[in-house]
């Protein structure tokens, strides 16, 4: 018959302080399908050490060891992770649970790494339980449980994949008389059934209950007979229950069902730890609502500027004097005319024309005396702007024509001068000319009038003849008429202006191209802002690394226990990585949501901030967050997935 465990020269060496200590000297060992072996031996005499090899926990240094004929130094981590998982169970002296979980939960823990449908694996755990006197402790927690009965729910952890070989490690080490005798009688039960138990021990009363007794001292075998007292048992018949293992275990559904487990062990987790899972999550609440609000800002405060933009109707042409913006020269360029502005009306393209000329003034009524800027335009102009007014009247094309001494003043100018008398009818003088008031501009939120300046607008015919005595305007606004594109207008009038002038001694701008390069400057500012954001939400995804990392070190042990109970590195990645990844995304959408509650409380505080919040940034930011949880997360869910098993199982 061949041996189920055969052991050749096992040699187990530690690096210690420098030096090598060798724990295990040669150990040369065979257990054959239904042996009850109890390994005896004083403490430190490297019995766990044997167990962990034999268990596929820990490697030889040097020998090798078979299990079933397969030379395991031939397996791969997710191999030896499967023989774990599928043809050992093990017992150990602390029980092992995982503390969060109920009794039958823990039960299944070896039975979900192995893909086994939910149904069967609850329908499995309870007969096990109940078996061993456990039924009506199924939704038990450990810490609800004696010791006793935890190492009973431990037994049943070991068997729910079959647990063809039960290896124990001092099972009973930790239990009174009475409950140890119980779990002694469990195992040969078990052997009884067929499975092979192998049992270390320091307690030769113990030792007594199996057939065959190996004596280990100083990491060598000393003894290995068979119990004299036991010899006259029938040996039981080899290798059953093992389940058979089901084709489903590999399908889509096994590996969904594997993802789902991740998630509510991840959940679980996050539940376990509500506070610290809080607290790394406000980093990313944080970051997203940074991220999210500062977008919605910056698009609320374009639109905003757009709009009024497109207030000045979406074709209009402005003609400035000079080479462009801010040339110097501007101020001796005095080629734009009325005339020029009769010429421009006349054309098709041209479905208005409206002048301004402005300057710096001396404002005076009474002993008031104020700087302001005067401006002289076209009744149009006021439609051009969205000028409203609060009192009185707009002038019309009729006052233009008439050359009137009339004006519109702004809020400002009418409260220095006037407080709180009417000013309608009043007359003003601006640089010692007499100006009456016809009406007031209503109060106006524009991005074009710094609110502390003086306005007063008078017809730009009255303004040229009167107030400036000057024969130029200072531009020149053209409406295109319909069905002419921006473009085409802009050429014609170029051509015209450049004819008449005799050369280019002006620049235009149309509303199209204001429109573009301030659309491409919130761009760029809002990119900047954004990326200020972004590194918010990049210190939140190290916190979440921190925090996972804090995580996995905790929770060291059950990392431990996953990975004895057969659970593969890829197992315990998942794992991780999803708690990660949920945090990251319900802090994202927590963020999203408080970033529109926010949003809308601050909108109806305040009219002058807009918010303007977009499918598209909330998409990001969740996708964002995801993308964190996985960058950050998989640092250290992958040290989890590397731990050593024996070393997370040492860890208290
Ligand atoms: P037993 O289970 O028989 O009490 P162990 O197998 O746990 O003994 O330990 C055997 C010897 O190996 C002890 O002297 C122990 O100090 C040493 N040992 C066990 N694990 C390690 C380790 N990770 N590093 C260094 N020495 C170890
Ligand atoms: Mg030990």
């Amino acid at each position: 018959m061949q041996p189920l465990i055969e052991l050749n020269n096992v040699r187990r060496s530690y690096q210690q302080g420098g030096g090598e200590l060798e724990v295990l000297h040669g150990i040369s060992l065979q257990i054959y399908p239904g042996e009850m072996v109890a390994i005896i031996g004083p403490s430190g005499s490297g019995k766990s050490t044997l167990m962990n090899i034999i268990g596929c926990l820990d490697t030889p240094t040097s020998g090798s060891y078979r299990v079933n004929g397969t030379d395991t130094a031939k397996l791969l981590p997710d191999d030896l992770a499967e023989l774990r998982r599928d043809f050992f169970g093990f017992i150990f002296q602390r029980y092992h649970l995982l503390g969060h979980l109920s009794a039958q939960e823990n039960v299944e823990v070896p039975a979900i790494y192995a893909g086994v449908r939910p149904g069967k694996r609850s329908l499995r755990s309870e007969q096990i339980l109940a078996q061993l006197g456990l039924g009506q402790r199924l939704d038990y927690k450990p810490s609800q449980l004696s010791g006793g009965q935890q190492q009973r729910v431990s037994i049943a952890r070991a068997l729910m994949n079959g647990g063809q070989i039960i290896l124990a490690d001092e099972p009973t080490g930790a239990l009174d008389t009475k409950s140890g005798a119980e779990v002694m009688k469990i195992l040969s039960k078990l052997n009884a059934q067929g499975h092979t138990i192998i049992l270390v021990t320091h307690d030769p009363k113990i030792a007594a209950c199996a057939k065959r007794i190996i004596t280990i001292e100083d990491g060598s075998i000393k003894s290995d007979a068979l119990n004299a007292d036991l010899v006259d048992a029938p040996p039981a018949a080899g290798g059953s229950g093992s389940i058979v293992k089901n084709i489903w275990a590999k399908s889509f559904s096994a590996f969904y069902d594997r993802f789902k487990e991740a998630f509510i062990m991840a959940w679980r987790a996050m539940l376990a730890n509500r506070m610290r899972t809080l607290l790394t999550m406000l980093g990313i609440i944080i970051g997203i609502m940074a991220v999210v609000s500062v977008v919605a800002l910056a698009r609320g405060a374009s639109e905003q500027i757009m709009a009024n933009i497109s207030s000045l109707g979406t074709n209009t042409i402005t003609i400035y004097p000079g080479a462009r913006m801010g040339d110097v020269r501007s101020g001796r360029v005095r080629t734009l005319t009325e005339r020029d502005l009769h010429a421009l009306s006349g054309q098709p393209f041209a479905d208005s024309v409206s002048a301004s000329v402005q300057a710096s003034v001396l404002l005076r009524r009474g002993n008031l005396e104020y700087n302001a800027t005067a401006q002289g335009v076209s009744a149009e102009m006021f439609r051009v702007y969205g000028y409203t007014v609060s009192q009185g009247r707009l002038f019309t094309q009729g006052d233009v024509t008439q050359n009137l001494q009339i004006c519109v003043i702004d809020h400002n100018t009418a409260e220095n001068l006037f407080g709180r008398t009417d000013p309608i009818g009043k007359t003003i003088l601006v640089n010692a000319v007499p100006l009456a008031v016809v009406g007031v501009l209503e109060e106006k939120d524009s991005p074009f009038v710094r609110p502390d300046s003086l306005n007063v607008y008078l017809p730009y015919t009255a303004a040229m003849t009167r107030l400036f005595k000057q024969d130029y305007l200072s531009s020149i606004v053209v409406r295109v008429a319909q069905g002419f594109s921006t473009a085409v207008a802009e050429r014609a009038l170029v051509r015209l202006l450049t004819a008449r002038h005799g050369r280019q001694d002006f620049f235009i701008q149309s509303s199209d191209t204001i429109m573009k390069s301030i659309s491409s400057a919130t761009l760029t500012f809002t990119l900047l802002i954004s990326a200020i954001a972004v590194i918010s939400l990049v210190v939140g995804g190290i916190g979440v690394m921190n925090i996972m990392l804090v995580s996995v070190t905790e929770r060291t042990r059950e990392i431990g226990i996953r990975m004895a109970v057969g659970a593969r590195q890829s197992d315990i990645l998942a794992q991780f990585l999803i708690e990660a990844v949920m945090v990251c995304l319900i802090g994202g959408f927590v963020g999203v949501i408080l970033t529109f509650a926010l949003g809308h409380a601050v909108q109806t505080l305040s009219s002058s901030i807009v918010l303007s919040f977009s499918w598209a940034s909330v998409l990001a930011a969740v996708f964002t967050s995801s993308l964190i949880g996985i960058g950050f997360g998989f640092m250290p869910a992958r040290a989890a997935s590397r731990l050593n098993p024996i070393e997370a199982l040492a860890r208290e």
